[in-house]
């Protein structure tokens, strides 16, 4: 069984799909009930709030306001996008700029085909296109 340390307490432990120990998370859960439960007698508070009340790190409580397991009022404050800054639901990017990204990464890979001497997709497709256009164009 390969051992690996837990991101959160550094304890070694059994590698299993998450990077934290069994008893982190068992922990994360714990404080998670605790804090839907606190949520429920105080809703619409802050995650400051929360953290004070609850005595949970915020970090933790930003994660699960980011998971949109929790909902707190000042989440769209603290939820922005990465790039240009609105306010989001969840994520890192607002749809426009994971749009944006999207066409960055296309136009990456482009230019990485174009270094490496291999044709545009754009061009081989036109070459397919012309002997078969002309072909039809014999028949009608
Ligand atoms: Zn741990
Ligand atoms: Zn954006």
């Amino acid at each position: 069984m390969p051992l690996t340390n837990c991101v959160r307490c550094g304890l070694l432990f059994s590698r299993t799909n998450r990077p934290v120990c069994p008893e982190c998370i068992r922990k994360e859960e714990e404080n998670f009930e605790r804090a839907v439960e606190w949520l429920r007698n105080n809703p619409r508070q802050t995650i400051q709030a929360m953290s004070e009340a609850t005595g949970i790190e915020k970090g933790d409580i930003l994660k699960w306001v980011r998971e949109k397991r929790i909902v707190l009022a000042d989440a769209s404050d603290l939820l922005r996008c990465k790039k240009c800054g609105s306010p989001i639901a969840g994520g890192s990017f607002c749809d426009h700029c994971k749009l944006g990204l999207t066409q960055a990464v296309s136009e990456t890979l482009k230019e990485m085909s174009h270094e490496q001497g291999l044709q545009p997709l754009t061009e081989k497709r036109g070459m397919h296109y012309r002997p078969f256009e002309r072909g039809r164009g014999a028949r009608a």
